[in-house]
């Protein structure tokens, strides 16, 4: 595993301030290599996929290279697609935010012409675009190449695919000869290496070399999940698993510290470790992990490195790492000293190449996990929780106990409710998860004169009630609490339904649906209450998930 840190590539304070705020500990492989070469002028050939911080490899010596005074195009990014633009658009801004009047565009079709003609007109220093809009431009001599100092030719492999071969050679005629060339492919056909032939000069090939995965005691399996699902999945796969230790992956210390709270609140024991923490709190954080203190460690991979605990039964990767190998040393810290580990792996659906790819460079046997369902994951608790009864009734003195009991009896309190209500406590939270939410609202809806029976007053209101099943509870609830309402930038015309919502705040904040007050969608946005107490908790939680596959903005109404 690489060891360098980005304090070691002498990046300028700005790049290193947005770095520190992606969040992101250590330059994954591809960049540990690809940085310092672009950075030191090379033309460069890098062999990485989607994944592996490829964008970010070639964004920051990139962004370094720009004079943000000078309003020519110095710096040209092409993609096969627009999403690809879009989102290394997005990364790259991201990465420049600090530095001031430096200006990117993505550029591609099905967008107005007129518009990014405008924008270019204003002062452009970075292109991010697919061959055939770049051509339009500069056939219309909207755009001009002269200045420009880098080229990237991102997923270059998928744009020959894509037949854009000729497309690129007219656009790299329009820029100077004097001038970086940078190829990120995942794969070398021959037509790629001829292309880098007739258009770099001596380029250093930048790859990762891949090492097979010889952990035949360890069990993998993954999970195909939505992005606003993990929390969700990693809460199961600790409830079902019953795990003496367990270590949770992540690939940002920002994440690392959100799923340490998330799951404090639902009651699992858990402490981060990461780059951010001094030897002594490392040392710290450890010691209570090795004592079985605490059952869940969260940790980045370069934080791992130190971690060497014996009796881990389980790793799960929180996000697919950033590099196969990083995958084989992540799974590596369970079934240690000859024992059994398992390993949970959850993958969104648009890394499923990826996960095929690294199954396929690791040789690794991962199989597709099953979840159990709400009502499963219900009887397994509750199984548990009777055991656990059992044994401390066989094992414990309950004389105190069975007095507070009697006084209660005579205090003429009814067992029953007294009894359901501690199950509550124990597995309350669980029943309100996204599936059991559905079970019951399909109960709901099977026999609903019972539910709206009690809620309404006359048959008026209970005929208004039915046609919008969740609101008489919110509207109580409303009433009864300290509430805030909050504006989230998702509406109807999103496809975003009051359900989307709840369930995104409720697997991601740890709060149960019952929490949740009116929910209030409109055409454009939507306005949801929750406890005034939980405000932050729900902010941090939801900003820049997505609903719907859209970006959520959260905010407190005005
Ligand atoms: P890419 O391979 O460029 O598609 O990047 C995959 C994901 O990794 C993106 O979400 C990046 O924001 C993230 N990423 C890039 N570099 C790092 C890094 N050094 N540490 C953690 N995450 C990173």
């Amino acid at each position: 595993m690489e060891t360098i840190t980005f304090d070691q590539l002498s990046l300028s304070d700005e790049l290193m301030q947005a770095i520190g705020d992606s969040g992101y500990t250590a330059p994954s492989p591809i960049q540990a290599q690809a940085i310092p070469a672009i950075l030191a002028g090379h033309d460069i050939i890098g062999q990485a996929q989607t994944g592996t911080g490829k964008t970010a490899a070639f964004g920051i010596p990139l962004l370094e290279a720009i004079d943000a005074s000078d309003k020519h195009v110095q710096a040209i990014v092409m993609c096969p697609t627009r999403e690809l633009a879009l989102q290394v658009c997005t990364e790259l801004r991201k990465l420049a935010k600090y530095k001031k009047g430096l200006f990117l565009l993505p550029v591609y079709g099905g967008e107005s012409i007129e518009n990014q003609i405008k924008d270019i007109k204003r002062g452009v220093s970075v292109i991010v675009g697919t061959p055939g809009r770049i051509i339009d431009h500069l056939n219309r001599k909207t755009l001009k190449l002269d200045k420009v100092k880098m080229v990237v030719l991102d997923e270059a492999d998928e744009m020959l695919n894509m037949g854009f071969v000729e497309d690129i050679e007219t656009i790299l005629s329009h820029m100077p000869k004097e001038r970086q060339t940078v190829f990120f492919s995942a794969t070398m056909p021959k037509p790629i290496l001829e292309l880098t032939k007739r258009y770099q000069t001596n380029p250093k090939i930048v790859k990762i070399e891949k090492t097979s995965l010889t952990v035949s005691n360890i069990e993998q399996f993954y999970y195909e999940v939505r992005s606003g699902e993990k929390m969700e999945y990693v809460l199961r796969i600790l409830e079902i698993n019953n795990f003496k230790l367990a270590l949770v992956f992540s690939n940002t210390k920002r994440m690392v510290d959100e799923i340490v709270e998330k799951l404090n609140v639902q009651g699992h024991k858990a402490l981060g470790i990461h780059g951010d923490l001094s030897q002594s709190q490392r040392n710290n954080v450890m010691r209570k992990f090795r004592a079985g203190d605490v059952k869940v460690l969260v940790a980045t991979d370069v934080a791992a490195r130190g971690i060497d605990v014996d009796d881990v039964d389980a790793v799960i990767n929180y996000d697919l790492p950033m590099d196969d190998e990083y995958y084989v040393h992540r799974i590596g810290r369970t079934g240690r000293a000859g024992r059994e580990g398992k390993s949970f792996t959850l993958v969104a659906s648009r890394e499923m190449r990826s996960l095929r790819d690294l199954m396929h460079y690791t040789k690794a046997n991962i199989a597709k996990g099953e979840m159990p369902s709400g009502k499963e994951l219900a009887k397994l608790k509750l199984k548990k929780l009777q055991d656990k009864l059992t044994q401390i009734i066989e094992s414990s003195d309950l004389k105190k106990h069975l007095w507070m009991i009697e006084e209660w009896e005579l205090e003429g309190l009814d067992m029953k409710p007294l009894m359901a209500a501690l199950l509550k406590l124990q597995v309350g939270d669980l029943s309100e998860r996204k599936e059991e939410r559905k079970d019951r609202d399909k109960d709901r809806d099977r026999e609903p004169k019972d539910r709206f029976d009690r809620n309404s007053k006359n048959d008026k209101g209970k005929d208004r009630d039915r046609r919008d099943s969740d609101k008489p509870k919110r509207r109580d609830r409303k009433s009864s609490g300290n509430m805030v309402r909050l504006f989230i930038n998702l509406g109807k015309n999103h496809k975003v339904r009051t359900g989307d919502i709840l369930g995104s705040i409720t697997a991601n904040s740890g709060l149960n649906g019952n929490d949740i007050g009116e929910i209030d969608v409109r055409d454009k946005f939507s306005y949801v209450e929750v406890p005034a107490d939980e405000v932050n908790n729900v902010l941090g939680a939801m900003m820049g998930n997505q609903i719907k596959g859209k970006e959520v903005n959260i905010e407190v109404a005005k």
